[in-house]
């Protein structure tokens, strides 16, 4: 009797410590999505009466630092390497060390354990963060050679908005698909055509051509989604490593995009939309609970958004009224321009502010802010001059940039400009060997602590 309570006491210290080796590990990870980011997301879901962040209530969470061996300030591929394989490297390294030496990664440790092994990303599969799980160079913008690198590498699912090349490329994305074709991959293009195939390398991208999903708060009903190349990815590892089990990363990398452009709705629903896929893991964790763990967190915070307090504003629910991105907006409004130009009356342009923004409904702009709105209106309608500004994936009338920064003042949001910055970004870890995790500071401590959990060494 007293072995037999021993060994209950045993059993449930041990089921309390989840000190479990997972078999089945899913690694989310948020490009650009700052602490505060996060926070302002559950404040517009609490807002709006929708549930908050899934990750939000993971049992382990803390903070972790994202510098890389170039600074305080990582970029993508340096954070993505850290992320990958616990190593420090130069910012544009990807899967390489400062020396450029080529770094083991997450991927290759779980194919060299058996592991089925999948990378899921809402922008191109060689992108910076995806490519970070696979390649090994020392520029991020070699695209020849991360797609070379990735039609070679042993990975059992990739999916994502398209294939990136070079600025010169003549060959377009048949060479590569046609290429990856020869090299064993069976190529899926849209959601209709994903499936499960037994001992198949699938290569999964919209039927079009192109660099990332729709953003989530512009994407029509029927679009492919984070969330449908995170189904496929599970069903075909799950059909074909049951026995060893997996390792499946999956990026939500637009939040990174809309957080350059200061655009705060775009962002919020980008995570919610993230969210969405977190949910496909935490079902999976449901049906194969001692043996699975989920891990959220961010490569790194973009643009330095913070909450500045002002008696008047401060209302994250004033979000509901942006009904597209920033980007759809500055479409829009060049759209106008191009249909009616200079004989465009304000009233018509405030109108589509109005529409895409709830701006003079929910947000009521200052004298000053509806002065400089005017102002702009003038320059890009009037004067017809260039009346756009660029970040690093957008170029906006800057009109829309302006009217989003209203609704954002109106929100109690600000950015610090368009640019990463330094801030650590939270870790939300769940399922077993969840605790190990408690004990992390830094980015490159997430995979060292996995390959520790898991027994990838
Ligand atoms: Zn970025």
């Amino acid at each position: 009797m007293k072995r037999i309570t021993t060994f209950l006491l045993f059993l449930l210290l041990w089921t309390l410590s989840g000190a479990q080796t997972p078999k089945y590990i899913f690694y989310f990870i948020g490009d650009g999505m700052g602490i505060n980011q996060v926070q302002l997301t559950n404040a517009y879901n609490a807002a709006a009466g929708l549930p908050a962040l899934n990750f939000s209530a993971f049992p382990v969470q803390t903070f972790v630092a994202t510098q890389s061996a170039s600074g305080l300030v990582t970029d993508s591929a340096a954070a993505g390497t850290a992320l990958s394989t616990g190593t420090k490297t130069t910012n544009y390294y990807m899967g390489a060390d400062p020396d450029g030496a080529p770094l083991r990664n997450l991927s290759e440790r779980a194919r060299q354990h058996g592991k089925g092994v999948g990378i899921v990303t809402s922008t191109s599969v060689n992108h910076a963060t995806p490519g970070a799980f696979f390649a090994h160079t020392t520029s991020r913008r070699d695209f020849k050679t991360i797609s070379t690198q990735m039609l070679a590498c042993q990975v059992d699912f990739l999916g994502g908005a398209g294939i990136l090349r070079e600025k010169d490329d003549t060959l377009g994305r048949d060479y590569w698909l046609n290429r990856a074709k020869e090299a064993g991959w069976e190529v899926c293009l849209g959601k209709d055509t994903f499936r499960t195939r037994p001992g198949k390398r699938m290569l999964c991208l919209p039927e079009k051509d192109g660099k990332e999903l729709s953003y989530a708060i512009d994407a029509a009903g029927g679009e492919l989604r984070l969330q449908d190349l995170t189904r496929a990815a599970i069903d075909h590892l799950y059909a074909n490593y049951r026995r060893k089990g997996f390792f499946l990363m999956v990026e939500g990398g637009l939040i990174d995009y809309l957080c350059h452009s200061n655009d705060p709705g775009g962002a919020v629903h980008e995570i919610n939309d993230m969210a969405q896929s977190v949910e496909l893991a935490l079902q999976f964790l449901a049906a194969h609970p001692h043996e699975t763990l989920i891990i959220v967190t961010a490569d790194h915070e973009t643009g330095g958004m913070a909450y500045a307090y002002d008696r008047r504003t401060g209302r994250p629910e004033w979000l509901s009224g942006q009904t597209c991105s920033m980007r759809a907006l500055s479409g829009r409004l060049a759209a106008l321009k191009k249909e009616s130009g200079e004989n465009t009356p304000w009233i018509q342009v405030k109108d589509l502010l109005r529409e895409s923004l709830g701006l003079w409904e929910s947000v009521q702009p200052t004298a000053a802010k509806e002065k400089q709105l005017k102002q702009l209106y003038k320059e890009s309608f009037l004067d017809n001059g260039d009346s756009r500004e660029a970040d690093l994936y957008t170029t906006a009338e800057r009109l829309a940039r302006y009217a989003v920064s209203c609704l954002g003042w109106g929100c109690g949001v600000k950015w610090l400009d368009n640019n990463h910055t330094g801030s650590p970004v939270g870790l939300y870890v769940k399922g077993a060997g969840q605790a190990a995790f408690a004990a992390c500071r830094d980015n490159t401590d997430i995979p060292n602590t996995l390959v520790r959990v898991a027994g990838l060494q």
